[in-house]
């Protein structure tokens, strides 16, 4: 057995990176991600232009757009964008938050790993550190329900500080706490029942609530009315048509006679179908299905404004904003079934002819009809609403928040450094690397607003040794200020689950010491380089 044989055990092309080199590449991969989205951070980050490979534009600050958009293919950088995918999913905000800690971890990470620290002590000190975060966040947050209105609404225009919406953000912050309260039932909301509809034309400003619904239908039939007011709603979900035989059924018609009295018969069954609507009161009729021309005519001539194929989640969301019952069986339709509104009427949103049910009595769902200059405005101005919503809601669920502008990093660096004494050697290390980690968010803050990040850093720290756990930057000045008294004010969960899962992926990244590529992937998998486009990225670090 001199003679060694070399032994295959990958497939040709295939490359592999062992130890050292896949952990040092996976993470450079991590911080070129986090580094490009970190200039973003705060009410004076920039804003990034992303162009498709159509040549379509879109212009944002979001984190987690930023990243789809990119379509990076490197596999750690790729767990970083989930990192911003899960925060998406979870509140909707603070997704460059997440991902900037995750960055920051991993680099204090290489930086023990190069004083010979073993990943695994690492990433276990990493862990104790998150666990203990969980805690100490909890235990300096402060509380708040549905009914503080007023943090509710700095919650709402924190969230959209620094966005294409910052100059309405008093507006639109009012707009989105009078939806979520409108909707909430007792301390749940669901945003679900708070519809976003989108319209080119007027100012942000413009933006109104709409307590109702807006569907993308318009009236089957020119004859009805454009406008019923004290409306009475039929939700139908089965067709107000013949359904056509879907068997191989076969009708011999052999005279002119029979055919006009198998006419005469479909009418008559149609006729039957829209009596059933008419005598139950309704003047409006919202179908699932479809309605077809000869009903259309009934329900013209009796007045009654009727829409179809609605989707599903409009016919729950008008159940919701007017109190009817939707009803599957046209037989079983009553005056109770109905739901009321005090206007429907046909609108154009845009270009498009829809429908709007408004002035609904204490709806359960409404509409956003949110307005702005040019498309780009108005879906930044949707992004910024979708943040400012789902902060509201996250706040009332859990029932916590914190003052944001950097303090709460500040302060739960400060408790973990405490908390590290107890630690002892390595591990303690990891604990301190942590919390050092942490306080990238206030530094990125101060460097993102063009002040000197190790002098206000500093000054933060001090205030917070001195008890004033609130002690924030102020983007503007430049000057250290109580956070909460300047209205900064996030939901606890912002916080807690951007720590989760930033140190979770770092974790996750920490303990691989290994990446097989098989030949497809491996040219695109070698390097931390960036896909097409964003050549160049790498020189950023
Ligand atoms: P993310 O995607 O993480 O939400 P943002 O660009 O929305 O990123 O920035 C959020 C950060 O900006 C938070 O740390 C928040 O506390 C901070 N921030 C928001 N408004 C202000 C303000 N008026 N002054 C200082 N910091 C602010
Ligand atoms: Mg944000």
């Amino acid at each position: 057995m001199t003679n060694q044989q070399p032994i295959y055990i990958l497939p040709e092309g295939a490359t592999r990176q062992l130890g050292r080199d896949a952990q040092r590449n996976n993470i450079m991969a991590a911080k070129i991600v986090a580094e490009t989205v970190r200039s973003t951070l705060g009410p004076k980050g920039m804003d990034k232009m992303l162009v498709d490979s159509l040549g379509d534009i879109i212009i944002t600050n979001d984190g987690v757009t930023i990243l789809e958009e990119m379509q990076i293919e490197h596999p750690a950088a790729k767990m970083l964008v989930e990192v911003a995918k899960t925060q998406e999913k979870e509140i909707g905000d603070g997704t460059t938050t997440a991902v900037v800690i995750a960055g920051e971890l991993l680099k204090n990470a290489e930086r023990l790993m190069e004083q010979d620290i073993h990943p695994t002590v690492i990433v276990k000190g990493y862990a104790i550190a998150a666990e203990k975060a969980q805690a100490i966040l909890n235990n300096f947050s402060e509380d708040v329900s549905i009914k503080s209105i007023d943090i509710l609404k700095k919650i709402a225009a924190t969230a959209m500080t620094g966005k294409g919406a910052e100059k309405a953000k008093e507006h639109l912050a009012e707009l989105a706490v009078q939806a979520v309260v409108q909707v909430a039932e007792e301390n749940k909301v669901d945003l679900d029942n708070i519809k976003l509809e989108k319209k080119v034309g007027g100012g942000i400003e413009d933006s109104e609530l709409v307590k109702g619904i807006i569907v993308d239908k318009e009236k089957v039939n020119p004859n009805m009315p454009d406008k019923v007011t004290n409306a009475k709603i039929a939700l139908i979900d089965c067709a107000v048509e013949i359904k056509s035989t879907e068997t191989e059924a076969k009708i011999q018609i052999s005279s002119p006679e029979q055919m006009s009295a198998f006419l005469a018969q479909e009418e008559h069954m149609i006729k039957d179908m829209t009596e059933k609507i008419i005598n139950s009161g309704a003047n409006v009729v919202f179908c699932q299905k479809g309605i077809d021309d000869t009903a259309q005519h009934f329900l013209a001539k009796a007045g009654i404004y009727a829409a179809r194929r609605l989707k599903k989640s409009d016919m729950e969301k008008l159940a919701k904003a007017t109190g009817a019952r939707i009803v599957t069986n046209l037989a079983d339709l009553s005056a109770i079934d109905l739901g009321k509104a005090g206007l429907v009427e046909s609108t154009k949103v845009g270009d498009e002819e829809m429908t709007s049910v408004s002035e609904c009595k204490n709806p359960k769902a409404v509409t956003l009809l949110l307005k702005g200059g040019t498309q780009h405005v108005v879906d930044e101005v949707e992004r910024a609403m979708t943040d400012a919503l789902g902060d509201i809601a996250a706040a009332i669920k859990v029932g916590k928040v914190v003052a944001g502008a950097g303090a709460p990093e500040v302060e739960l660096a400060r408790n973990l450094r405490l908390f590290s004494n107890q630690l002892s050697g390595r591990e303690q290390l990891a604990v301190l690397a942590f919390a050092d980690a942490v306080e990238i968010i206030p530094r990125t803050l101060a460097e993102n607003a063009g002040f000197d990040p190790i002098d206000l850093l500093t000054d933060m720290k001090n205030k917070h040794d001195k008890g004033q756990k609130w002690a924030g930057i102020d983007s503007f000045t430049g000057k250290v200020v109580d956070a909460w008294k300047a209205g900064v004010i996030e939901p606890l969960k912002i916080k807690t689950q951007a720590i989760k899962s930033a140190s979770e992926v770092a974790e996750l990244i920490l303990r691989i010491d290994d990446v097989i590529a098989s030949s497809g992937s491996s040219k695109r998998n070698a390097g931390a380089e960036m896909p097409h486009g964003m050549g160049g990225m790498g020189g950023m670090m």
